[in-house]
């Protein structure tokens, strides 16, 4: 069963965590798959995958972000997974940090976007699922200014574009995690001291007690891709977080 047999998926941030476990369930959906990260040492095993070609792509840079668009030609879904957590509240930010994550959170999407969008509005179709989190615009955490911010502006930026083309066939969903055991994740709970306690904190926000899966997210991308009547929404997968 390849529900996404003959379509063509570009996927940013794929070399670990959600966007790895979102190229592999595209390809293994029957598409044919560009996974690119900016560090191409993660993207290694992917390539032995069928269906898998793997690319250096930094999403902060235009002209990469150009020339993958140019190499890749027209695509039938675009993936925006990359992005990044900055703890802290508006007071621990340090001069910057904003600037940062918004470029690399929000912009970094508004570049794919840009390179991508004419070549599906030449075709009259595409698909772009654009990675928020439920810690935006639908919910507040603490110590998660920065995120939550740049998060919310990734809703609005996925309902001005679906908006804005959804008279000429394309669709620009965004999808909104809970906690999700990634790399990146780990990471975080390493970086607070006590990992135990660190874990069981994240567990307990999460009412389903337990974190969610990066397969479990990118069983709603593939659902996304394929979701032909549904566009400009937000959709929460958080173990009950948002209830
Ligand atoms: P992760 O944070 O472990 O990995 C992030 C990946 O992004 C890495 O492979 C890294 O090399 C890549 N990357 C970093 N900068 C890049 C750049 N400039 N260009 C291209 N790639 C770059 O993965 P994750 O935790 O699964 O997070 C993926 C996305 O999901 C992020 O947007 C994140 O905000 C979002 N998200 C994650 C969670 C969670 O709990 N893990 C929850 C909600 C939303």
């Amino acid at each position: 069963d390849q529900p996404l047999k003959g379509k063509r998926v570009f996927v940013t941030a794929a070399g670990q965590g959600i966007g790895r476990a979102s190229a592999l369930a595209f390809a293994r959906a029957g598409a044919s798959v560009t996974a690119t990260d900016i560090d191409e040492t993660l993207l290694g095993g992917l390539a032995a995958e069928g269906g898998i070609a793997t690319r250096r792509l930094d999403v902060l840079d235009d002209a990469s972000v150009a020339g993958a668009a140019r190499e890749a030609g027209r695509i039938d879904v675009l993936f925006n997974c990359a992005g990044m957590v900055h703890s802290g509240s508006i007071l621990d930010m340090a001069d910057g940090d904003l600037d940062r994550a918004f470029d690399l959170n929000v912009k970094g999407m508004v570049r794919t976007i840009r390179a991508f969008l004419p070549a599906m509005l030449e075709h009259g179709d595409g698909c772009i699922i654009n990675m928020a989190s439920v810690v935006s615009s639908l919910k507040g955490a603490a110590n998660r200014f920065v995120y939550g911010t740049t998060k919310a502006a990734v809703i609005g930026l996925t309902k001005a574009v679906a908006a804005d083309y959804v008279t000429r066939g394309i669709r620009c969903n965004a999808i909104c995690p809970g906690t999700v055991e990634s790399p990146s994740l780990q990471e975080r709970m390493r970086a607070q001291g006590n990992y135990e306690a660190a874990r069981q904190a994240f567990i307990a926000r999460q009412p389903m007690g337990r974190l969610g899966t990066p397969e479990e997210i990118a069983a709603l991308a593939v659902h996304l891709a394929g979701a032909t009547y549904t566009t400009g929404q937000a959709y929460a997968i958080d173990g009950g977080w948002s209830i």
